[in-house]
This record gives structure tokens, C-alpha cells and sequence, in this order.
């Protein structure tokens, strides 16, 4: 079992600064750093082909330890350069006619959105949103009620940017494939810091990023897909497909179709090595230490008058939201700064449909990781409660 100190050592940054932005982009392990620089500098000494040929085996691992975390096999993952990228290019693989339609979360993410109103104009599809109860959590009754076959693709948003509600997830697939519609598990804020085991969600297709709670490097992304559907991706490379004759192609058999063969080889490696550390850590134990720490900064800041905590009761993850009375959320954030205490604001833009539900243009986001000491909490609660 690790310490905090053993994880503290790791990232060395912690000792000068209270880093509380897992959610944006975390401090990767030392390991993670270890296994970047390395392969980089292979590549100065023998060129990038044969660098990346000497690692075959471990570049594969690395799809083998992503089917670890989440329970799925190696063949359904394919690795691309952010979340975004992951998402979407699930998202426009999915055939959509005029009269379809597409269900998003009420938390959906920004970019998600954004791709579903453009399909929206290239197929005559429309885009509805999901009702949600006062939490911000998808209301199932009303998911319910607007399910029907016409629904071909329910993107839900497990844990939004903005905060630290967590979606149901098993109830809306349910629900969602009794009338055929795929469900699309934007999992960005939750792998690395919640459970995802992909065959007991039941999800057909679920995205996430290396930088944030993984703890990987910039610049990586990763995809699972259901091996029993037979989706096309929009676009195609001759890593995701073989030119078979002047009329012919064949698309890759498993999920590397969605890859293009150009990638950052060392970035990939990284992520690799991000996984396995959380995965020799326990990532039980790590969740745990990520909720509880969470939870214990949301009691500190609703301990001090002129604070508002913005998140709603009930099981949360460790994504902390907040606002100071008559404080702009960037002053906020510069002001703690320069107190080496890294946090982020989120804007309306990113999370638009529950930041006008609540009436909210912006908030600041706390989110530790485990490596974050009850010292360090000590010392941002002191300085939020003397910026009020
Ligand atoms: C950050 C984020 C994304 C996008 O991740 P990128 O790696 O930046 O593309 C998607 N969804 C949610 C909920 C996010 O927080």
C-alpha cells in the first residue's frame, strides 16, 4: 500500500505548490516523465522509425494496461491525441439520417456539443438535451419519456468539467438500448479517479484523456468501442484501413481503425507508464484517496463565510466548485497564484446548458489528486478565506 509521501515523491512540483488542477492537467509521476524524455532522446540517437520499432512490445502494452483499467479487450481501444479527438471520431462514425435524433447530457461538454449541432446541419438530425433533476444528474423518468426509435446516439457525460457530479450510467444504457440507440460515454473527468469497467456499464463507446486524472502526458487520448458494432470512421489512414487494389480497401478488423499510423510514440509510451503506476498504486485506493480528499475541501470552503460551493449533495467525485462573493473567479485564481496554489476557472461556454440552469458565467475548480496533503489544504483554505 502507498503513502502520501511515496506519491509526493513522485511529483516532486508538490513541494513547492499546493496543485489542485487534475482535472485540467495534472502533474504526471516521475515515472510517466522518465519514460517521455527517454524515448525522445532515443530518437535523437537512432531516428524515430527504429526508436519506436525497439518498443513494439511495450507500445502494445499499452492498450493492454487500458483494458486493465477499464475491463476491456485490447482490440476495442484505439489511442489518438486527446479526448476530443476520441469522441468525435466515434461520434462521426454513427450513421444519422433526416428525423434522427441525438440525446446529449445536460452537463455536456462544450466540443460535444459543438459536433452534434454540425451534424445536426450535414444529416438533418436534431440535438436535444436530457432533462436533469436539481443536482444537475440526467433525470431518468424524463430520459425515459423521450426515448424512441428514432433516438440513434445518447451521449452521456459521466463527469462534467465543472464540477463533481457523477451521472448514472448502467440505468441510461439500459434504457437507452431498449430502443436501439448507442450510448457514448464522455469518461474525461472520470478515468483515473472513478471505476469504469465498460462490460458492466454496458456503454457502446466510451472516451477519455491521458493529462487529467490519469496523470499522462499532454497530447493523448484513448477510445473503447464495442467489438460487436461494425462502425466506418469518417475518416480512414493506411493504419486503419489496408488499399487492397485501384478500387478496393479493407477496414482494419478491430478498434485500430480509428487510429491514424502518424502518433507522438514517446507521448504514447507515457501514457503506458501513467497507467501502470495507477494500476500498481490500486486504483481503489487512489479513488478513495481522491474522494476523500475532495470532500474534505468542500467542508473547508463551506466553513468559510462568503463562500459558495456549487456542487450539489450526494455521491460526488473530485471535481470541487466554487465562487467567492463579489470576486471575479480569474481574480480568484491569479490571486492564489501567486501564493503557488494552482487552481482553474471553468466558464460558461464549456458546460453551457448547467451553467445557465444554475445562472452561473463562471467557476472556480479545485480538483487534488491524490497526492494532495491535508497541509495543503490547510494552506488554501487560509488563503480563500483571506481573499473574501
Ligand atoms: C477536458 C474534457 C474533455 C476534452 O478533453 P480533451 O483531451 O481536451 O479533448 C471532454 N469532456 C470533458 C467532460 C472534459 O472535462
Amino acid at each position: 500500500m502507498w503513502t502520501l509521501d511515496d506519491v509526493r515523491a513522485d511529483a516532486p512540483a508538490c513541494q513547492n505548490l499546493v496543485f489542485l488542477d487534475s482535472a485540467g492537467s495534472s502533474l504526471p509521476p516521475n515515472p510517466v516523465v522518465e519514460t517521455v524524455m527517454r524515448h525522445v532522446r532515443r530518437e535523437a540517437e537512432v531516428g524515430g522509425y527504429r526508436a519506436a520499432n525497439e518498443r513494439l512490445d511495450d507500445l502494445s502494452a499499452v492498450k493492454t494496461s487500458i483494458g486493465r483499467l477499464i475491463n476491456a479487450p485490447t482490440d476495442s481501444i484505439a489511442l489518438s491525441d486527446s479526448a476530443s479527438r476520441s469522441w468525435s471520431d466515434f461520434f462521426y462514425s454513427v450513421p444519422l439520417q433526416t428525423g434522427d435524433r441525438i440525446l446529449i447530457s445536460h452537463i455536456e461538454y462544450g466540443s460535444n456539443a459543438i459536433a452534434a449541432l454540425q451534424r445536426t446541419e450535414q444529416t438533418g438530425a436534431t440535438v436535444e438535451p436530457i432533462p436533469c433533476d436539481p443536482s444537475g444528474r440526467i433525470d431518468l423518468e424524463a430520459f425515459e419519456r423521450m426515448l424512441d426509435e428514432r433516438v440513434k446516439l445518447v451521449s452521456l457525460v459521466h463527469v462534467p468539467t465543472n464540477g463533481g457530479v457523477v451521472n448514472p450510467v448502467r440505468p441510461v444504457v439500459d434504457l437507452a438500448h431498449r430502443v436501439g440507440a448507442l450510448v457514448l460515454l464522455d469518461a474525461c473527468q472520470s478515468a483515473g479517479q472513478l471505476p469504469l469497467d465498460v462490460s458492466a456499464m454496458g456503454v457502446d463507446a466510451l472516451s477519455a484523456t491521458g493529462r487529467k486524472w490519469l496523470r499522462g502526458p499532454r497530447g493523448t487520448g484513448l477510445l473503447y468501442v464495442d467489438p460487436r458494432l461494425d462502425l466506418t470512421p469518417s475518416r480512414l489512414d493506411l493504419h486503419g484501413a489496408t488499399w487492397q487494389s485501384i478500387a478496393d480497401f479493407d477496414v482494419a478488423p478491430d478498434a485500430s481503425r480509428f487510429e491514424f499510423w502518424e502518433c507522438n510514440v514517446a507521448a504514447r509510451l507515457g501514457l503506458g507508464t501513467a497507467i501502470d503506476y495507477l494500476l500498481d498504486l490500486g486504483p481503489d485506493s487512489v479513488f478513495a484517496a481522491i474522494a476523500s480528499t475532495a470532500a474534505t475541501t468542500r467542508a473547508q470552503l463551506r466553513d468559510i463565510p462568503g463562500v459558495s460551493v456549487h456542487d450539489p449533495d450526494g455521491e460526488l467525485a473530485g471535481i470541487v466548485s466554487f465562487s467567492i462573493g463579489g470576486r471575479e473567479c480569474t481574480e480568484v485564481r491569479d490571486a492564489l497564484a501567486e501564493q503557488n496554489i494552482v487552481v482553474t476557472v471553468s466558464h460558461r461556454s464549456s458546460t453551457l446548458l448547467d451553467m445557465d440552469r444554475r445562472g452561473l458565467s463562471s467557476v472556480v475548480r479545485a480538483s487534488p489528486h491524490c497526492f494532495v496533503s491535508p497541509a495543503d489544504l490547510e494552506k488554501f483554505a487560509e488563503s480563500v478565506e483571506a481573499l473574501r
